[in-house]
């Protein structure tokens, strides 16, 4: 019997597919992927069939990340927290180019929202949501927030990222309590420091809805962008500039710049635009090789 599945891991020839309605099935490629000459990824949807556990089609890909290296995704939960360690937000600019550059959907959750203000959340809630960003705040510590994080998880495969220390582990057991002693065994080794394979794994949460938990990330390069295309991935920027004077303006000395104006008054998060200044410095002053 043919049906279909979603590949959740892979390990030493194996692939492990969850189909709707029967769970895990362990599959054998059986050197289809090396006849086709693709490599299949954690994420990928294929045909199968389950009583003989052999896949014998993969199904075509609507994206897929390298790093980690996943297919299909719907979208990012983009972990930081308010506090503790204070949000770094030229890194998280650094991540929302990124996918924006590959087309992929951020959802930008603050968390440890009990150690601050109210008013210090609502304005970092503010800066992203000027951005056209959907934001969540969340004390993941206290379940707070979990059903807004489940509705939005529903029937979609979702990365989990965010830098150390922002309670993305919390956030996880919040979601599925028992992937928790993985992801808690798997970060143990990590700080012992032992060379451990991390493998690439989704987690089935519920029907369609799958989730991928990643290690924490301290910096990002933009090394792929250039100068002038940095504006293509901010969002609220790319809406003001087709009103600048002058064509192709950076948004950083030319007169008449539309930016600029909605910048001082407000419209653009000033945060945003340094950010944007600094990334975009950054981009023109790149060695090229
Ligand atoms: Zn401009």
């Amino acid at each position: 019997m043919q049906c279909e599945g979603k590949i959740i891991k892979g390990i030493a020839g194996f692939y492990y597919v969850y189909v709707n309605g029967r769970g895990v099935v362990e599959c054998k490629a059986k050197g289809l992927f090396r006849k086709q000459g693709v490599k299949p990824l954690v994420g990928d949807m294929v045909r199968l069939d389950a009583e003989s556990g052999s896949i014998t089609e993969l199904l075509a890909r609507k994206n897929s990340l390298i790093r980690p290296a996943v297919a299909n995704i719907d979208q990012v939960l983009l972990v930081f927290a308010v506090k503790d360690p204070e949000p770094h937000l030229n890194l998280l600019d650094r991540f929302l180019v990124n996918m924006s550059k590959q087309g992929i959907r951020v959802i930008i959750v603050f968390n440890k929202t009990d150690l601050t203000e109210e008013s210090d959340t609502a304005l970092l809630r503010q800066i992203y949501e000027k951005a056209h960003y959907k934001v969540l705040t969340i004390t993941a510590g206290k379940g707070e927030g979990r059903e807004e994080v489940m509705e939005l998880l529903a029937g979609k495969t979702t990365v989990l990222a965010g830098p150390s220390g922002v309670g993305k582990s919390t956030l996880m057991n919040l979601i599925e309590p028992d992937a928790g002693m993985e992801t808690g065994s798997l970060s143990e080794k990590i700080k012992r420091g032992k060379n451990t394979t991390r493998h690439t794994e989704l987690i089935h949460i519920a029907e369609d809805s799958y989730l991928l938990d990643t290690p924490g990330f301290s910096s990002l390069y933009i090394d792929s962008i250039e100068a002038l295309e940095l504006q293509d991935y901010y969002p609220e920027i790319k809406e003001h500039a087709d009103s600048c004077r002058f064509a192709g303006c950076s948004h950083i000395k030319e007169p008449d710049c539309s930016v600029k104006k909605a910048v001082e008054s407000g419209l653009i998060a000033k945060e945003r635009y340094e950010n944007y200044c600094r990334l975009y410095e950054e981009a023109a002053t790149r060695k090229k090789y």
